[in-house]
């Protein structure tokens, strides 16, 4: 029997690899960076000792029983609620928009309720049905935050302007009038006690499993019995359609003594400022926070993702989205092959749907294969 072929190390290749594994297939899982978990890569900085994820911050949370008791069998979660501060024209505010950045804000003591009539008072009613980011946003929260806290970053973090990005972009945050600061509103969340790289490793860990790194599946010459392919959707077709837009962040990292900014992100949305945020990583890991003597953080900016760079947020504009249905119809006639994941799908996807995705393809698999 022929082995099946998963192709990158990420989050959807291992999860598919495992799952086919326990079934008894036999699956070459190949990477053509030097290290497993994709994106979701971590590592110990050999100066500070801080685990640093590689890519940008991650945070796991999710609302998904399944995808949380699946995490949890491959590693270690510890407890973690990601709370972001925001530095807008040299004051800190609380993120995302809740009672206090309201208060903060307008210098006032509102109570919730007084917060919520305010809030309306200044909201765009007349906007009926948002379409785009900046209609979303002015039915919202009105003019003044949006300006202050969204329309500077949204534009440096996608490089368009925010009338022209989809509402669903905004539509991920919430607007809160308690003093709730939680990032996010799952009721699981939290971080990886050995670094995410060491849970890919362990649902990596089967005998059934041979990981290959450093390793471009263009340049395999095994035939499979069936290829998972978690690598961007276009590049597979060699771009022959044209190139779907994504956006690439540079990290721009730098070691200081002690404590850098006393929190783990603090997004900079004033437009003067180039970057978007910062992020200090030891701050990801409170139960070992105060070990650390020296702390190592890194200032993030956005760009147009050229040819040689990393993608990172697919664009998903009107132009990408007539390409995507395109390469979407080939995808679906190519014989052998199930295109899965943030790439090969072209979608944000974050890793508890990644993960919910993996096991759904897996599934679907096996039960094809014992038909
Ligand atoms: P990837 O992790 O991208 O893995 C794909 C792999 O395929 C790569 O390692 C690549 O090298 C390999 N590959 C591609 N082509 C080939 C080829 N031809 N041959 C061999 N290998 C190939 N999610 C959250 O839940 N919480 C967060 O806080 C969060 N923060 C994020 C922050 C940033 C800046 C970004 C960009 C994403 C964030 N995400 C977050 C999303 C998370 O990164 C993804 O859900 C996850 O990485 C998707 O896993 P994947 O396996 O589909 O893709
Ligand atoms: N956003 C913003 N200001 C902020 C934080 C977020 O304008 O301080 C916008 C921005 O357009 C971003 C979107 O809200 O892309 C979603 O925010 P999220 O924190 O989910 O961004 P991601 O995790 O995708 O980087």
């Amino acid at each position: 029997m022929k082995r099946i072929c998963a192709v990158g190390a990420g989050f959807s290749g291992a999860v598919i690899a495992r799952e086919l594994a326990e079934a008894g297939f036999k699956i070459l899982v190949v990477d053509e960076r030097n290290h497993i978990a994709g994106n979701c890569h971590t590592y110990r900085d050999s100066e500070t000792g801080v685990m640093v994820h590689a890519y940008g911050p991650h945070i796991f949370h999710t609302a998904d029983e399944r995808v949380w008791s699946y995490i949890n069998r491959f590693g270690v979660m510890m407890p973690y609620v990601n709370r972001v501060k925001a530095n807008v024209r040299g004051r800190v505010y609380s993120l995302p928009i809740n009672l206090h950045t309201i208060n903060q804000f307008f210098e006032a003591a509102f109570s919730p309720k007084e917060a919520e009539a305010f809030i309306r008072s200044k909201a765009r009613l007349d906007i009926e049905e948002p379409q785009s980011f900046e209609e979303q946003a002015l039915r919202f929260v009105g003019e003044d935050i949006y300006r202050a806290f969204f329309a500077g970053y949204t534009r440096k973090q996608w490089g368009v302007e925010p009338s022209s990005l989809p509402a669903s972009i905004l539509k991920r945050l919430p607007l809160r009038f308690n003093y709730d600061d939680n990032y996010f509103s799952h009721p699981y969340q939290g971080m990886p006690r050995d670094g995410y790289t060491e849970i890919v490793r362990n649902i990596l860990s089967h005998e059934n499993i041979e990981v290959r790194l450093n390793c471009d599946f263009n340049r395999l010459d095994e035939k499979f019995q069936h290829v998972f392919y978690s690598g961007p959707l276009d590049r597979y077709f060699g771009y022959d359609l044209g190139r779907l837009g994504y956006r690439t962040l540079d990290f721009e990292g730098f070691r200081t003594e002690g404590d850098f900014q006393g929190a783990a992100v603090i997004n900079y949305p004033d437009p003067e400022v180039p970057f978007t945020r910062i992020s200090e990583h030891k701050h990801f890991a409170p139960w070992e926070s105060a070990t650390f003597e020296k702390t190592i953080a890194f200032r993030e900016y956005s760009r147009f993702c050229e040819k040689d760079d990393i993608p990172y947020y697919p664009i998903r504009l009107l132009k990408e989205e007539q390409l995507l249905k395109q390469y979407e119809e080939r995808a679906t006639a190519e014989p052998g092959v199930t295109f899965v994941g943030r790439l090969g799908t072209y979608q944000y996807l974050d890793m508890d749907v990644t993960i919910a995705r993996a096991l759904r393809v897996a599934e679907g698999y096996l039960e094809q294969a014992r038909l």
